[in-house]
């Protein structure tokens, strides 16, 4: 099975593909999480997605592909975190998964309003365990002690490249290379999108319930 979560930056890809991944036993598979896990130990691919990835700019089709390509090859069910990101990498996927007799369940699109990615951006702390990837908010999702991961008791972090001016040249960069992808899916008969009201105390739940109907509804 794959699941493909499709939207802007901080819209919820992975605090609802976390959730997702947990329900139906699935890898979680985030070429953001991936590419700062590189960045960290300062690899050669690391340090190549670093000159992209602090300017807001995404990481040349090629260099994502073969990394995605690569990990692919050793996972069964997979949900697709931050990846296809353009039409190059949404082509390239769909060749791979033809070639391996495989095929997407469901592209879930979270929609956010740009004024509300821009708080909830500016607000977010991640988990700086890569194994754990959690994702926190200071004011709409705290974790229950400050600094501190609910799930693995890691200390938490806030990323280099969630700051205004950066998050307003990924939001340019959505607009211009992924949001096209919409329309891709949606020809697919794929595309499911789901609207997301940030202020509400239980957005998480509300969002991941309305996911898992999509899914279910389309396994039977
Ligand atoms: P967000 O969705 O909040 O922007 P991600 O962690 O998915 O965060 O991505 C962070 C950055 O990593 C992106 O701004 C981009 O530079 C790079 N990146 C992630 N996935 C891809 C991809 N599929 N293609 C190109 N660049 C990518
Ligand atoms: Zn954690």
């Amino acid at each position: 099975m794959y699941i493909i979560m499709l939207g802007a930056p901080g819209t919820g890809k992975g605090t609802i593909g976390n959730e997702i991944c947990e329900k139906y036993n699935l890898t979680h598979l985030a070429t953001g999480d991936i590419f700062r896990d590189e960045i960290k130990r300062e690899t050669p691919l690391g340090k190549k997605a670093n000159e992209y990835i602090s300017k807001g700019e995404l990481v040349p089709d090629e260099v994502t592909i073969a990394m995605v390509e690569g990990k692919l090859n050793e996972m069964k069910d997979v949900l697709l975190d931050g990846f296809p990101r353009t039409i190059a990498q949404a082509e390239a996927l769909k060749e791979y998964l033809n070639k391996n007799n495989k095929n997407i369940t469901a592209v879930i699109n979270l929609n956010v309003p740009d004024e509300d990615i821009i708080k909830r951006t500016s607000s977010r702390v991640i988990c700086s365990n890569k194994e754990c990837g959690a994702s926190y908010n200071t004011i709409f999702m705290p974790p229950k002690v400050e600094g501190i991961c609910d799930k693995c008791g890691s200390p938490l972090i806030k990323r280099k490249d969630d700051n205004p001016e950066t998050i307003k040249e990924r939001l340019n960069v959505y607009y211009k290379n992924t949001q096209p992808l919409i329309d891709y899916y949606e020809k697919e008969g794929l595309l499911e999108s789901i609207d997301i009201n940030i202020y509400l105390e239980n957005t998480k739940e509300v969002t991941t319930e309305k996911a898992i109907k999509i899914i279910d509804g389309r396994l039977n």
